[in-house]
């Protein structure tokens, strides 16, 4: 059985994907530092999967905690999820998201060298293509200027794993640009359990049609698109994890060092629609009242799939209702997210 290791494995998008791993033959071996995510998820994987997977808290800055990981086990293929991703919060310390996000992916493809592990699955995002709108958006189309920090990690280590590639030919590197992840695992278990006051769309409005937060703002109607609001191609989860798999497999089948694919849907939906769709899924009205555009937004983002198609094989299966849905269900059974 193939082993995986996954950093930030307990988070968000890791954990879905640990899942879909399991559930495809793979063997998982978790390393995560906890920073944006709670201990509890593992025992949420072990109920939904029956197994408990092995876990190493560390830091992947931290290469000689990251060396015993690597010294233990027997590794076939990195998939590196592993850091810091809000925003707002990189533009306020930029310093931390460099340095959390360009030397933990430098760390790890260190050790991947040493201990000759050739295949690695990097988590890029939609942010590279930067202000274009040009949509959408082909794996061809220009790299664009970021307007974040945030956004500036993703783009200047897709540089730096294809530079490494290059010097190290016997690398097989897939950087996959996702597009907007939501959505939770079908029993409610786990989902997107964000710190604070949530930044994102759909984290907000669940916290709004929980009754936990008062009033959703939307940000712009103002927008030339069809119903004033921005489209984005929201992806569900689940949909995602099931790209990582598709994209270890094909990494035992390429000869390219580096492969690069967006994972979308192909589709905008509108803020308006997405608060319908919640409203569908709950129940009951949403609160929204209409606000100023956010500044650094785009009007519209939105995947080209075909690559990833006709490539990896990989299709979205599930739509902008069942990603409601299965939001709700996350949202309902742990109103509070999940416990330390
Ligand atoms: P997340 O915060 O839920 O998961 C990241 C995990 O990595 C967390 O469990 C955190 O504790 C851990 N982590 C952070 N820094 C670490 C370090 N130095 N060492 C070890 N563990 C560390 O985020 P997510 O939404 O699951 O995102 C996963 C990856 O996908 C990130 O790299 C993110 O930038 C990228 N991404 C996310 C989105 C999105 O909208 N969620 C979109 C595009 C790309
Ligand atoms: N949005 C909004 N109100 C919010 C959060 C987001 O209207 O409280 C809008 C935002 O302007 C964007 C869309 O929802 O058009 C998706 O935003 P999100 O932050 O989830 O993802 P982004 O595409 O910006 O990374």
């Amino acid at each position: 059985m193939a082993t995986v290791l996954v950093t930030g494995g307990n988070g968000y998008i890791g954990s879905h994907t640990v899942i879909s791993l399991s559930e495809n033959g793979y063997d998982v071996i978790i390393a995560d530092n906890l920073i944006n995510s709670k201990m509890e998820v593992q025992n949420r994987l072990e109920k939904i999967t029956g197994k408990r997977f092995k876990f190493y808290k560390a830091d992947c800055c931290d290469e000689a905690a990251m060396r015993r990981i690597f010294e233990e086990n027997s590794i076939d293929s990195v998939i590196h999820f592993a850091g810091l991703k809000a925003v707002g919060e990189s533009v306020k310390i930029p310093l931390d998201y460099y340095q959390n996000n360009i030397v933990s992916m430098i760390t790890v493809a260190r050790l991947m060298k040493e201990f000759d592990v050739r295949k690695l699955v990097f988590s890029s995002s939609a942010t590279v293509y930067g202000m274009s709108e040009d949509v959408p958006f082909t794996e061809e189309s220009p790299l664009g200027v970021c307007t974040n920090p945030y956004g500036w990690t993703k783009w200047m280590l897709e540089q730096v794993l294809k530079d490494f590639a290059k010097a190290n030919p016997e690398m097989k590197i897939c950087l996959l640009r996702y597009f907007n992840p939501v959505g939770a695992h079908e029993s409610g278990l786990i989902g997107e359990d964000p710190r604070g006051i949530p930044n994102n769309l759909f984290p907000y409005i669940s916290k709004v049609a929980g009754g936990t937060l008062d009033c959703l703002t939307v940000f712009g109607d103002d927008y030339d698109t069809p119903d004033g609001t921005c489209l984005r191609d929201y992806i569900h989860v689940v949909d995602l994890a099931d790209g990582h798999v598709k994209a270890i497999d094909y990494l035992d089948k390429t000869d390219d060092c580096v492969s690069v694919f967006n994972i979308g849907t192909g589709k905008g939906t509108s803020v308006k629609e997405a608060v319908a769709a919640f409203e569908k899924a709950c129940g009951h009205e949403i609160k929204h009242v209409f606000g100023p555009r956010r500044p650094g937004d785009i009007a519209v983002c939105y995947a080209s799939t075909d690559k990833a198609y006709r490539l990896l094989g990989f299709k979205a299966r599930y739509n902008i209702d069942d990603m409601c849905t299965s939001c709700w269900k996350w949202q309902s059974m742990n109103p509070e997210g999940l416990s330390d």
